[in-house]
């Protein structure tokens, strides 16, 4: 991990902004404040953050479209985001994460849970344990150059799709829990659900164009890579483990 990770905290509200910032900066982290999408779009184009907290409810442009807009643009699509939301139910969730955050945090949030899920988000996009390029089915990953392909043609993965499918492909044929997902891919996992597992297969699926039905789900077990798909990838992904 880079010495000082650079925050970019994306909050109509002064004073949760300011709170925010302050326990980052204690924690070791450089922050920058951004009150709405313009000032947004101003500090990316200034340097690209390591990771973004991005308030739902923004004057103009809400959290939402910034996250498809960041998560769609080569500068910004590696950048982890965690939403920050009012917006308690589970419907509103899913659609933060679909709209490609790596994780949410309800307000009101206590500041140790935000370090917690800001660190943990960071850990899986840092290679700590780069690992080896791996390959089964036409599908291949090279953790070094943060590249997968299939069948040679290059796939867009975001941070934790590309960790999950990494997870995958070093354990293929293997049946994996949500629970066991989230121990290894996620890793602190102590405020992550087990639906947002579903999620982020969703979008690995998606990610994975034709290779999208190369992950199985198991009825009652999981989820499971394997070289050899028995079922077309729409009846795949209707299936509820
Ligand atoms: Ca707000």
């Amino acid at each position: 991990m880079k010495n000082m990770p650079a925050v970019l905290v994306v909050e109509d509200e002064p004073s949760i902004a300011e709170l925010i910032a302050v326990n980052l900066r204690h924690n070791g982290f450089r922050t920058t404040w951004a009150l709405d999408s313009a000032s947004a779009e101003r500090e990316i184009l200034a340097a690209v953050p390591d990771l973004i907290l991005l308030d739902w409810m923004l004057p103009g442009e809400s959290g939402l479209v910034l996250a498809k807009r960041w998560r769609a643009h080569p500068r910004t699509k590696e950048v982890p985001i965690i939403m920050l939301t009012a917006r308690g139910d589970e419907a509103d969730r899913v659609a933060g994460l679909d709209a490609g955050a790596d994780d949410y945090i309800a307000k009101p949030f206590s500041t140790r849970e935000l370090l917690a899920r800001v660190r943990a988000v960071l850990r899986r996009k840092t290679p700590e344990q780069v690992g080896e390029k791996v390959a089964v089915g036409g599908l291949a990953l090279d953790p070094s150059t943060y590249r997968v392909t299939f069948e040679e043609q290059p796939l867009k993965l975001g941070p934790t799709e590309f960790k999950l499918l990494q997870f995958f492909l070093n354990a293929a044929e293997r049946v994996h829990s949500r629970a066991q997902l989230l121990d290894k891919v996620w890793g602190d996992h102590v405020y992550i659900e087990e639906r947002t597992v579903d999620v982020h297969v969703k979008r690995l699926r998606e990610a994975l164009c034709g290779a999208g039905n190369m992950i199985e789900t198991v009825r009652g077990a999981g989820y499971r890579l394997t070289a050899k798909p028995l079922v077309p990838v729409t009846s795949v992904e209707k299936t509820g483990a």
